[in-house]
């Protein structure tokens, strides 16, 4: 037992945020490693030191503003992590290690109608299939990430009811994969991981304060506020497709009138241009017309983005945040969309709560959300095993159908 307080649990206390530290970010410099968690610099050399002995990170040259410098990383065999995206017509599945390379990555188109439980076995089925793919060791999976298209009770891990797969809701999705994986799998909406993928992985690198929002089927939104995501007691935060632009608007599906989702979401947004274009068109064939020149698919986009644009005005007149990353398919319209809605921000927006904002198109496009299942494999383990010697002590067996 270490008295807390002593000399040996303060060291030990150390290691930890060192080590949170990094598995956190990816890769920090010494300096970066000292500037996260407060400690001074000789003692981020002396853990860094004793971590590299032990073989819990790797240490490699890198320079940073010019200068040579040390890049500190989790050990790339100390464990693997797996995020599993389930979307409105795909699953995708991403293996990866502590120190945030990706060793593999597949998708497979997923039928809306299936059951959850259907879902679960294709999904249980493709990481095994990747897992043999890679040669990874099962007894090294630190956690799984899950990513599911709909709200999420915090408290009961429970699916609220989906637009998006429907028959999903009432299940309780991480319990589904813990069972037929046996590691510990963490759940989340596809807008918080999406926000977890860009923050890490992607165009919010660097920045503690962002709001990612998603056009697709609906409009959504993952915020993350001081380095966490803020999701509210039911997992509905960031619901902003459901702020009220007009009211004497169309009626949305949340019953109410005049949503920004009823300006902006594909559902409401195709119709406009379907006379001209036919009905099979998308939402990715209105960007490409764009993109072309196609004045019709221009202007509705300009529009599109116009009407985001007040509800992000809102968000930084209530948040502040430093940095919206818009995903989704809207994303690859580039400034047809992104200008719009920085027009809009300036408009509407008090002037000192948008002044350090900038508005950026996601980096990671469809792969966001799998990659931030894996960010959040990534935050929530803990470090005991880590520290405590191999990975692979403190895991839970392997279950029948994991072997
Ligand atoms: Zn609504």
């Amino acid at each position: 037992m270490e008295t807390p307080g002593s000399q040996s649990s303060l060291h030990r206390a150390n290691l930890e945020r060192v080590v949170r530290a990094v598995r956190l970010a990816g890769s920090l410099t010494q300096a970066e490693i000292a500037r996260t968690t407060g400690l001074s610099a000789a003692t981020v050399s002396n853990i860094v030191r004793e971590l590299k002995d032990g073989g819990t990170v790797e240490v490699t040259p890198t320079s940073a503003g010019g200068r040579r410098a040390r890049s500190v990383s989790l050990s790339g065999d100390a464990g693997i992590v797996i995020g599993v995206d389930f979307g409105h017509t795909h699953l995708r599945v991403a293996i990866g290690n502590l120190a945030h390379q990706v060793l593999a990555e597949e998708s497979e188109p997923l039928d809306v109608d299936a059951s959850a439980a259907q879902g679960f076995d294709r999904a249980e089925q493709l990481v095994s299939r990747l897992i043999a793919a890679t040669g990874v060791d099962r007894a090294k999976i630190a956690g799984v990430g899950l990513g599911v298209p709909g709200p999420i009770d915090v408290e009961s891990g429970t699916l609220g009811s989906t637009a998006i797969l429907p028959g999903w809701g009432g299940t309780r999705p991480a319990e589904e994969l813990r069972g037929r994986l046996g590691v510990p799998v963490h759940v989340d909406n596809d807008a918080n991981l999406g926000a977890l993928g860009e923050l890490v992985w992607g165009s919010g690198r660097g920045v503690r304060d962002l709001a990612y929002i998603k056009v697709a089927s609906g409009v959504g939104a993952g915020l993350v506020i001081n380095g966490k995501i803020y999701r509210g007691p039911g997992g509905t935060a960031g619901e902003i497709g459901h702020i009220t632009l007009d009211e004497a608007g169309p009626v949305c599906r949340c019953g109410n009138r005049g949503c920004l989702e009823t300006f902006a979401a594909a559902r409401y947004v195709l119709p406009l241009l379907q006379p001209g274009h036919g009905p099979d068109l998308t939402m990715e064939g209105v960007v490409r017309l764009a993109r072309d020149g196609d004045p019709g698919c221009r202007r509705v986009i300009a529009d599109v983005g116009r009407h985001i644009g007040s509800g992000v005005a809102n968000l930084c007149n209530l948040l502040n945040p430093s940095r919206v990353v818009l995903g989704g398919d809207l994303a690859e319209a580039g400034e047809l969309v992104l200008g719009p809605i920085r027009e809009s921000v300036g408009r509407y927006a008090i002037p000192s709560a948008a002044r350090q904002l900038s508005v950026l198109p996601g980096a990671l496009g469809g792969r966001a959300e799998v990659l931030g299942a894996l960010a959040l494999a990534l935050s929530e383990m803990g470090d005991s095993t880590l520290l405590d010697g191999s990975a692979t002590g403190a895991l839970p067996a392997a279950t029948p159908a994991f072997t």
